[in-house]
């Protein structure tokens, strides 16, 4: 089991010009600007559900990780987040 993280837009504040998650993600185009919403959206296939999105918008709590099916490969909204990459709880120190 692995998760993924996802953007609440109802809290989301990137069309106030936040992009914390954006700029501490480590991978490279995961975590992106969506010009359509004006808020931030993770390109679900190169996530590494690694937390730390998640951990640096802890003012804000838009993000939310959920698990992904090993087997099927889909994403379980709503599912309780399996153990995390810990990359992030390494940041939160
Ligand atoms: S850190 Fe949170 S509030 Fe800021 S752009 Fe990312 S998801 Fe939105
Ligand atoms: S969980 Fe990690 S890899 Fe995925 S979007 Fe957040 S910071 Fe990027």
């Amino acid at each position: 089991m692995y998760n993924i993280a996802w953007v609440d837009n109802e809290k989301c504040i990137a069309e106030k010009g936040c992009r914390l998650c954006i700029m501490y993600c480590p991978e490279a185009d995961t975590i992106m600007f969506d010009e359509s919403t004006k808020k931030a959206i993770v390109i679900e296939p190169r996530c590494k559900g690694c937390d730390l999105c998640k951990v640096v918008c802890s003012t804000h709590n838009a993000i939310t990780m959920f698990p992904v099916d090993p087997t099927t490969g889909q994403v379980i909204r709503g599912g309780e987040a399996g153990e995390s990459a810990a990359l992030g709880q390494a940041y939160a120190g």
